[in-house]
């Protein structure tokens, strides 16, 4: 698979997560598994074009025929890298899902990671997939998708199966949490990632409307005192990069 469809390859803040504020380049693959109530991914069935930045953050994107070879992709970063040396921490694969794109990322990431360090972006249900790759990964950011949040049937056996495949990497979790996300949801999924590794970081994350947080404060205060309970490492961080207009 040399040839991969995809979406940007664009250069912005990590605005989530514990690395959040780091300067990371992101290629976004197309496609997703889940169908997630507050996704704010939208893109066409199949894109035609993958847009790509012409300078790191200069916000001026020319378009590329898809699929886009490795070659084109490994020539821009190597630019980026050449020309931008330190800015970059890493190489964000977001989606949609990458690991949709298991054939493509066994070919791909052991090119990508002689240019930056890589740093998985993804839903953490295709634990087969990540077992595939895991070797070749930096970094994991791995979501839990609740129930009611994400509008899909429990996952939580595959979240399980997915938390042992990526503890071997650098590793947490993110909760997306609503303001009428059940406590016994949170439960259930601390319960999860305290019964693999009670150390994993746990990102507790409000959802993002309309610019800004739509969960009160008090309540994600109430939400980890209780996820506190079962995690040594639980933080509140909201989507950054939505406050500041950026990708
Ligand atoms: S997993 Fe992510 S990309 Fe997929 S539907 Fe849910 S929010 Fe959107």
């Amino acid at each position: 698979m040399n040839s991969a469809s995809l979406v940007e390859l664009f250069s912005s803040i990590q605005g989530e997560g514990p690395h959040v504020g780091r300067r990371q380049a992101f290629l976004r693959f197309h496609g997703c598994n889940l169908q997630c109530a507050y996704c704010d991914t939208v893109e066409p069935a199949s894109p035609p074009h993958c847009r790509v930045e012409e300078e790191p953050g200069s916000g001026i994107f020319r378009e590329l025929p898809n699929p886009l070879p490795l070659g084109a992709v490994m020539e821009i970063l190597r630019r980026w890298r050449d020309s931008y040396p330190g800015l970059h921490h890493s190489l964000s694969l977001t989606g949609g899902e990458p690991l949709l794109h298991g054939d493509t990322l066994i070919r791909w990431l052991p090119e990508l990671r002689t240019i930056f360090p890589l740093y998985l972006e993804t839903n953490g249900t295709l634990p087969e997939t990540l077992a595939e790759v895991v070797d070749h990964l930096d970094f994991i950011s791995m979501d839990i998708k609740l129930p009611s949040a994400s509008g899909s049937p429990p996952l939580w056996d595959r979240h399980r199966r997915f938390l042992e495949v990526a503890l071997q990497r650098n590793l947490f979790v993110k909760l997306i949490v609503a303001p009428d996300t059940p406590s016994e949801e949170i439960t259930v999924a601390c319960l999860l990632v305290s019964g693999v590794e009670p150390s994993i970081p746990l990102i507790l994350q409000p959802v993002t409307r309309n610019g800004r947080s739509a969960v009160p404060g008090e309540l994600l205060l109430r939400f980890q005192e209780q996820a506190a309970r079962f995690l040594a490492d639980v933080r509140v961080i909201p989507q950054t990069h939505v406050f500041l207009n950026l990708l």
